[in-house]
């Protein structure tokens, strides 16, 4: 029996996590949730997964939580507060850590679960691209194995051969080639672009996930933040990893070999797949997905992404190949614009433009310390912040 914490159990990737588990009761045993503010969504996991700890980092919802599971004579404890959401991804009881909390806040609950040596479900994309390196050591140095969930990320690792060594890029591979559905607006025209709504931007064609990577998946900002995961994972320079646009998102992600053969991965586009696939890893456990039928797909197709319609594409892949803090400073100016944007503070066009002001005056530095790219970052949402009331102050 494997002990399993779930770090942003709320979510969309935290309650997937949850179902897949649960239907393995003889394999795993969830110890720990953690998420947010959404104490009436906690406490129902809570009565399901009878976890030992529960926390929130909200610390009013986290006291309501905590009288409503004594009422209900729950054995699970409450903590509360930032430190709680690290002592919860450390539990000694817990041998596989989700991470799953969305943007930078899931930074130091991920890194306090790899410094722990725990085996590191890792989705939370942004801390590989605020801090990739110095999580890729922190796990060596302490012998957690991470196991990626992002499905493109998590297609590439099936396809890998098995790891020989760590460090230097795996032997015998030429390339990676990341596969992106394209988003809600694939064959939006630029000029219709500008007017798109939050609604509209949510309304993923393939894949149902949280309101930011939704936005993301929009913008193709998404595939940015993807390519700089992949660097880090796969220890591949961005010259390696190619973008296609594959708008049946069934094939997840191919790699290709030095003697020109490729190796795709397909199923459903459902996160499960590649949840179970970690959570059962090195074993192939059920995940609930139905078998993917491929006369009812019919075509799959490719074509390369156009970047001029989606700048935040080629605005990721420039930072990632200035590398130091340019990733960190990209990703936290994106939060800042996309959380105007589902505010209807800035339009679609303008989480571009504020990426890239932001982009334009960043003196880019080494990440030595988290402390360099937590500085960055806090840097950045400063950047950000003036940049949206500029463009208020001009109507933009
Ligand atoms: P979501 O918005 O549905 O859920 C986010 C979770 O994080 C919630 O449980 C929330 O309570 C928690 N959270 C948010 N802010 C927090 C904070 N400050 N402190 C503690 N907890 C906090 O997001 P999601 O779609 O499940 O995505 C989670 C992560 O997985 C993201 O990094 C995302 O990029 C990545 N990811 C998601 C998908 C997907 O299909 N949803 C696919 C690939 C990667
Ligand atoms: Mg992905």
């Amino acid at each position: 029996m494997r002990g399993l914490v779930v770090l942003g159990s709320t979510g969309s990737i935290g309650e997937n996590t949850i179902d897949v588990a649960l239907r393995h009761p003889d394999r795993f045993r969830i110890v720990g949730l953690a998420a947010n503010s959404n104490d009436d969504s906690l406490f129902r996991q809570c009565l399901r997964c009878r976890p030992s700890f529960a926390a929130m980092l909200d610390g009013t919802a986290a006291g309501r939580l905590r009288e409503r599971l004594s009422a209900a004579r729950s054995p699970t404890r409450v903590l509360a507060g930032p430190e709680a959401l690290t002592t919860v991804a450390a539990a000694p009881e817990a041998e596989l850590v989700m991470a799953a909390i969305v943007g930078a806040a899931g930074l130091a609950p991920t890194f306090a679960a790899a410094a722990a040596g725990k085996q590191l479900l890792l989705a939370n994309k942004e801390a590989l691209v605020l801090a990739g390196t110095l999580l890729i050591d922190a796990a060596a140095a302490s012998g957690a194995r991470i196991l990626p969930i992002d499905s493109e990320h998590n297609a590439v690792f099936q396809c890998l051969p098995p790891a020989r060594e760590r460090g230097g890029p795996p032997p015998g591979v030429a390339r990676i080639i990341l596969t992106a559905s394209g988003g809600p607006f694939l064959k939006t025209r630029r000029e219709d672009l500008a007017s798109v709504t939050p609604e509209q931007a949510v309304a993923h064609p393939n894949w149902r996930m949280g309101p930011k990577i939704s936005v993301d998946s929009a913008t193709l900002m998404n595939k940015g933040l993807e390519l700089i995961e992949a660097c880090h994972l796969f220890r591949l320079g961005p010259d390696r990893v190619t973008i296609v646009i594959h708008p049946q998102s069934v094939v997840h992600s191919l790699v290709e070999f030095d003697d020109g053969s490729m190796l795709a991965q397909m199923s459903q586009p459902d996160m499960r797949v590649p949840i179970a696939h970690a959570l059962g890893w090195p074993d192939r456990i059920v995940s609930g997905v139905q078998s993917l039928d491929l006369v009812q797909v019919g075509q799959l197709s490719f074509e390369a992404p156009d970047l001029e319609r989606f700048p935040c594409l080629a605005l990721a892949c420039q930072a990632a190949r200035a590398g130091g803090t340019a990733p960190a400073v990209a990703n936290a100016a994106n939060e800042v614009a996309v959380a105007a944007f589902l505010e209807r503070r800035l339009n679609f066009a303008g989480i571009a433009a504020v990426i890239d002001s932001v982009l334009q005056q960043h003196q880019v530095r080494p990440v030595r310390v988290l402390e360099d790219a937590l500085a960055a970052d806090g840097w950045a949402r400063h950047a950000a912040g003036t940049a949206l009331s500029l463009r208020q102050a001009v109507g933009t």
